[in-house]
């Protein structure tokens, strides 16, 4: 225990090898254990390059990743491997990740076999999927079954079990819920909750889907066009939102409570492309607050009084009453 004190993502840029349309900005992240950390914004919005950066540990071209108090992404492969272990994922579309010739039981035998600090038998190892997949809600019985056998939740619960089955620290999760009905999707995020507690998980949370986040994270960080643009605690960010996008973000969700909101902003036109970012402010395209500053100066991502951050020329707070 005790695997990391915080995870930080920090600095500079993350851009992923393959695409430059996946470049993300100036992103900085850290997680605490035990903490649900949602990652928001609408899609394309580079909240999944951050969790598969992080999730790969795949080098950033600058930054860095940090678990612990240890640089971990210019670490070799042999030094990477007991980091690398505790940290899972699990997908949206769990299907697409689970061999469809393998029964489920072996699906979450096989990092066990891979990760074990110790030898196990073929017997001990079944043992413990079967405990794991009773974890999730899933019997004896069915351990036999292979994945076409079960439902979007069930095959999200053995996603579930399969991550949980190397005893990760960190679990994250890219839209794990969006492709389920909302009935199925209280039950896996509530069983997602009752792990942490009781597996001393932490999570990364990434959704486009504000009451979902809202019923989950501890702390949320708002992304748009690749630049975090506001981190905050949760009922920070619901009851007093303050970039103008988290304002019309929260302005646009139709499920979230309207009467903890204060300001309705409503955004126009589209997200601009992210070959071709505004100059400034990458939101002053949409931004009903705009103003001459916006298009000459990007705004930082500043530390804000009573806690969070907001990358926005509104609040730019005067050096003398906050330092940076
Ligand atoms: Fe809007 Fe300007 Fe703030 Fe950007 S910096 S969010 S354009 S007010
Ligand atoms: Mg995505």
């Amino acid at each position: 225990d005790g695997f990391f004190d915080r995870l930080q993502i920090g600095g500079g840029k993350l851009l992923a090898p393959q695409k430059v349309l996946n470049a993300v900005n100036g992103v900085s992240l850290s997680i605490a254990p035990g903490e649900v950390l949602a990652l928001v914004g609408e899609s394309g919005c580079g909240k999944s390059t951050v969790a598969k950066t992080i999730a790969r540990i795949h080098a950033p071209t600058s930054g860095e990743i940090n678990i612990d108090g240890t640089e971990v992404s210019s670490l070799g492969q042999k030094e990477l491997r007991p980091f690398r272990r505790k940290l899972q994922m699990i997908f949206q579309d769990p299907y697409a990740s689970l061999n469809p010739r393998q029964r489920i039981k072996d699906i979450v035998i096989e990092p066990m076999r891979a990760h074990s600090d110790r030898k196990m038998s073929g017997r001990e190892l079944e043992a413990e999927a079967i405990r794991l997949l009773g974890r999730v809600g899933l019997n004896a019985e069915q351990a036999n079954r292979y994945p076409h056998q079960f439902s979007g939740g069930q095959r999200q619960r053995i996603g579930i079990a399969r991550a949980l089955s190397v005893r990760p620290k960190l679990i994250i999760a890219d839209e794990p819920v969006s492709a389920l009905d909302v009935s199925i999707q209280a039950q896996i995020l509530n069983l997602m909750m009752d792990l942490r507690d009781e597996f001393g998980l932490s999570y990364l949370f990434v959704s486009h889907d504000l009451s979902v986040v809202h019923h989950i994270a501890d702390r949320i960080a708002v992304m748009y066009l690749g630049f975090m643009v506001e981190t905050a605690s949760r009922d920070q960010l619901f009851t007093n939102p303050r970039h103008p996008y988290t304002q019309a973000l929260l302005s646009a969700a139709p499920s979230v409570d309207k009467s903890l909101r204060k300001p309705d902003v409503e955004i126009a036109g589209e997200v601009p492309s992210a070959l071709n970012l505004p100059s400034g402010c990458c939101f002053r395209t949409r931004c009903p607050l705009a103003f001459s500053r916006c298009a000459v100066e990007r705004p930082a991502l500043r530390p804000q009084p009573g806690g969070g951050s907001v990358a926005c020329h509104l609040h730019d707070p005067a050096p003398e009453a906050f330092p940076s």
